[in-house]
């Protein structure tokens, strides 16, 4: 199992070069770089050559690009940026050997049935897995567990990644996410494992479904979440079990000095990993 470091865990005191530092020196295998401030910062004094180089100097590959934001139910114009933006996603893909792109649903639509959702989130996903396909890579669909985002638990995004019907268009877990709108373990139960193409790694603290945020999260076995069973029911469907990805949104962990918050989550993702596998 190898472990990895979402740049959204240490936001405010670190920069992809140090993440990149970081994640070498407290034993993190893979990175998910983040497209909306991570890699464009870095862009500022680099070009994505010396990305794919920096990777290599510190023995790091990229595990996916975070993120690819409210790709269904789009005005066309939208639309449009959004699969320029992909295009631009996988030619770094190309460049520093990354296969996978997240994206996210729309949230706050308005008066938008879930039907209407559903097929918009097909035909996008078919024409983004498309293309996606010509540079080689894949589209991860990561559904929010929050009432305003329009695909919020993993039985609805699961439907939708079955009418696309395409190898390289999976689904992203994220525990926090899989929690927070009470996605349940008998669906995750029925799924194909190989549709699993990525695996954020979190808790929660124990508030009422449907009204959990990202600054909830806690570090790994300190929340809520039955991590274990989650797992369990992973193993049992065929995933992979190739990576897990550690992603916290707390502005408590954003406010500590980056090397504890390394050090600290990787001793927390490994004690998950080791009662599990
Ligand atoms: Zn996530």
């Amino acid at each position: 199992m190898k472990i990895s470091m979402n740049q959204a865990t240490c936001l405010e005191k670190s920069s992809l070069e140090k993440d990149m530092e970081l994640c070498e020196k407290y034993g993190f295998d893979m990175i998910e770089p983040r497209t909306m401030d991570g890699i464009p910062n870095y862009l500022k004094n680099h070009t994505i050559e010396d990305l794919a180089a920096d990777l290599k100097k510190h023995n790091l590959q990229p595990l996916a690009f975070n993120t690819l934001c409210y790709f269904n139910n789009r005005s066309p114009e939208d639309y449009q940026a959004i699969l320029a933006e992909l295009r631009q996603m996988c030619a770094w893909g190309k460049v520093i050997g990354c296969k996978t792109v997240i994206t996210v649903p729309t949230v706050d639509l308005k008066k938008v049935t879930m039907q209407e959702i559903h097929d918009s989130a097909v035909k996008c996903l078919k024409e983004m897995g498309a293309i996606a396909a010509t540079y080689g890579m894949r589209i991860s669909v990561e559904f929010l567990g929050h009432p305003a985002a329009s695909i919020n638990t993993f039985a609805q995004a699961y439907e939708i990644i079955q009418d696309v019907n395409m190898d390289n268009v999976g689904i992203t877990i994220d525990c926090f996410h899989f929690h927070g709108m009470g996605s349940q373990l008998s669906d995750l139960a029925k799924a194909d494992g190989k549709k699993i193409f990525i695996v954020h790694l979190n808790d929660t603290e124990d508030f009422p479904i449907g009204s959990l945020l990202d600054e909830d999260r806690v570090w790994p076995g300190a929340g809520c979440i039955p991590l274990d069973d989650i797992f369990r029911t992973l193993k049992k469907i065929g995933w992979a079990a190739d990576v897990v990805s550690l992603e916290l949104f707390r502005p408590e962990y954003y406010r500590m000095d980056p090397e504890d918050v390394y050090r600290i989550g990787k001793e927390k993702v490994d004690a998950v990993i080791r009662r599990n596998f």
